[in-house]
């Protein structure tokens, strides 16, 4: 049975705002999108009244979910802050309430760590972003194989993917089933290779992610962080969407990061847009883990030859010169490619192979940073 509109509609009529009218009448409502079963929409209130909203956001998901057909639901609770109003309330644990105008603050006042303002997930030892400047240069390839990397060195490990306006998880580990929730309508991780993952991709068609915008980008990557059922992981990789805009720079200054990993190509543009990337998580006092040069040289896969094609070393060197570690160099190589693409990633497929031991030697340099967090968890 098909999910209309006009169903969920009638659900919601039944849902008291704070306002003292259905949340129908209230005003508040984005556009619905219902699609194969799943709906998403938002609730625009005002910072100021954002606390008094989040019980009504979760009673409306509660409702929708309990709609025949309904296979997921996820309502974001986006909060504006109206110009010369003073600042929100903190956002909460739970349940995704953030202020759109975070981004316009990276320093809270008073110059304290962002930081100091995120709760940890519960049975998380360590986030970790991998960012890039730009898109195309295998972030989320790397962000996979590194996650596999860390599985390799025993850790337990999970893998988000945030990278809402392309979600290209699905992709690389072929999973095509949605998340099922759990008793506490909690979202359940997909297992795949021994890592628990988690993508919009799961729940929304690629042309539906790019219609999150702004404050719900940042509401649904917070569901996708704090109500999935993660369990205990030392490390839950966060596959970031590309590029140092707004978006990102309020995602890397919300979610509880513990370090960032930049994913650099050797050309100089990318090198610029790298920089970015690390300019961006100083700014919200992220530490950066390193820099990783991806398709550094072109390995023949007839002969393996190696040639640096894109004048190769440029990440290592600039990583030098800035002063954060320099974690790896990946060749541009066939099997990375076609691994990936297959929906079987290199480590995966090739566990004995020259380009698993790459991965494994990068996460090793990575655990090492994470090792106080890991043991203190
Ligand atoms: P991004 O997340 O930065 O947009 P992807 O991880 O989706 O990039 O990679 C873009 C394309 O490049 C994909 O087809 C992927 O298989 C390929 N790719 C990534 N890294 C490598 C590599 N080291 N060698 C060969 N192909 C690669």
């Amino acid at each position: 049975m098909s999910v209309t509109q006009q169903q969920v509609l009638e659900c919601l009529a039944k849902v008291m705002s704070p306002r003292g009218v259905a949340l129908t009448n209230a005003n508040v409502l984005s556009p619905i999108t219902v699609s194969d079963g799943k709906v998403f929409f938002s609730i625009n209130v005002d910072a100021a009244e954002a606390r008094a909203w989040e019980s009504v956001r979760a009673q409306a998901e509660t409702a929708v979910r309990a709609i025949p057909g309904v296979s997921a639901a996820m309502i974001a609770l986006t909060a504006e802050r109206k110009a010369g109003q003073s600042a929100p309330p903190p956002p909460r644990p739970a349940g995704g309430v953030q202020p759109a105008s975070a981004h316009r603050h990276p320093q809270p006042p008073g110059g304290a760590s962002p930081m100091a303002r995120q709760a940890d997930i519960p049975g998380i030892a360590a986030v970790i972003a991998v960012a890039s400047g730009k898109g195309g240069v295998g972030k989320s390839t790397t962000a996979l194989n590194l996650a596999l990397g860390l599985r390799d060195l025993g850790l337990r490990v999970g893998l988000l993917d945030a990278d809402i306006y392309g979600p290209s998880v699905p992709r690389l580990t072929g999973i095509r089933q949605k998340p099922e929730l759990n008793h506490d309508k909690k979202m359940i991780p997909l297992a795949r290779f021994g890592l628990a993952i988690m993508s919009i991709g799961f729940l929304v068609e690629e042309d539906t992610a790019m219609i999150w915008r702004g404050p719900m980008v940042m509401s649904a990557i917070t569901q996708m962080l704090r109500d999935v059922a993660w369990g205990t992981l030392d490390v839950l990789v966060v596959d970031m969407p590309p590029g140092t805009g707004d978006a990102q720079l309020t995602l890397a200054q919300n979610v509880p990061l513990k370090g960032a990993v930049i994913i650099s190509t050797p050309q100089d543009l990318s090198l610029i847009d790298a920089r970015r990337g690390l300019a961006m998580f100083k700014k919200v006092n992220v530490p950066v883990l390193g820099i990783v040069e991806n398709m550094s040289y072109f390995q023949c896969p007839e002969c393996g030859t190696r040639s640096d094609i894109f004048g190769h070393g440029g990440a290592r060197h600039e990583a030098e010169r800035l002063g954060v570690p320099f974690l790896g160099e990946i060749p541009l190589h066939m099997a990375i490619r076609s691994s990936s693409d297959a929906g079987n990633p290199v480590v995966e497929s090739e566990p004995d192979g020259p380009h698993a031991a790459i991965y494994r030697e990068i996460g090793a340099k990575v655990r090492e940073q994470l090792k106080g967090a890991i043991a203190a968890a």
